[in-house]
């Protein structure tokens, strides 16, 4: 699933290529992706423009000149694809949206959707999402008080959205990595000192991913040398048996409460 870096590379090489176009048409081949009606939908971004595109958490905010906002989850499978009708992949689309002769592919919208909301509502709808980690405003001790919010273990903690925003499974592993902590550690048992190194880990580690165009795939455009650049560079994520980059030992995978879970049990402590 696509989490804050993903989003955050789609949000910037989106607004480059798509914000203040006019939007010259929509299809919608998957109503349930919508939670409004495709006939009102179509007529609404018919002429429409978006004059801003924000990212929340793992969510991207399309906002429109007429004053709506599109609210976009990709959840599990979902992306993107931007281009002409002959460049588009060979893939099924949920909803596209036209822009004259270049086109924004919605693929793999089944988990995910697109939503059109007021601004008030989106506000309520994201209301109890945690803060945003690599917010300016978001300090160190400020992330102390937020670690005191949860009595479970790091990689719990992560995923859950109304504790931090916008980190998922991939991301939890490779932040404890980072910053040589396992996983399975409880939040309470963690000092001051490895709470800081969590913290810088957690910053360091995103500001990589966004460089490096986060983990997924597929291009989202023709020629995009940016978008999935980090895959390669995930320390500890889906590399199980692998041997660990800081000391050699063959990298773990358990589950924890269902989830997958990749550490290295030699130098994370
Ligand atoms: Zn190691």
């Amino acid at each position: 699933m696509p989490e804050l870096p993903e989003m955050e590379t789609y949000r910037q090489q989106l607004t480059r290529l798509i914000q203040g176009a006019p939007i010259t048409g929509t299809e919608v081949t998957r109503p349930k992706s919508l939670n409004v009606e495709p006939d009102s939908f179509i007529r609404k971004l018919t002429g429409n423009r978006i004059i801003r595109i924000d990212r929340r958490a793992k969510h991207l905010l399309f906002h429109l000149v007429s004053g709506e906002v599109l609210l976009l989850h990709l959840m599990l499978g979902g992306w993107m694809f931007y281009g002409t009708e002959d460049e588009k992949p060979d893939r099924t689309t949920q909803v596209v949206i036209h822009f004259g002769t270049k086109h924004l592919y919605f693929i793999g919208l089944r988990l995910g959707y697109l939503h059109m909301h007021s601004l008030p509502e989106v506000d309520l709808l994201l209301g109890k999402l945690g803060p945003e980690p690599l917010d300016s405003s978001f300090t160190f001790p400020q992330f102390q008080q937020v670690l005191k919010s949860k009595k479970s273990n790091l990689k719990l903690s992560f995923v859950d959205q109304s504790f931090l925003s916008g980190i998922g499974n991939c991301y939890s592993d490779e932040i404890c990595f980072y910053a040589g902590i396992l996983p399975l550690r409880k939040l309470s048992s963690l000092t001051e000192e490895e709470q800081n190194r969590l913290f810088q880990a957690m910053r360091s580690v995103l500001l990589e991913a966004i460089q490096f165009g986060g983990y997924i795939d597929e291009p989202l455009f023709i020629g995009d040398r940016l978008t999935g650049q980090f895959d390669a560079k995930c320390r500890v994520y889906d590399r199980e048996g692998e041997p660990c980059l800081r000391c050699g030992h063959p990298l773990i995978k358990t589950e924890v409460s269902s989830r997958k879970c990749f550490y290295c049990a030699n130098c994370q402590a």
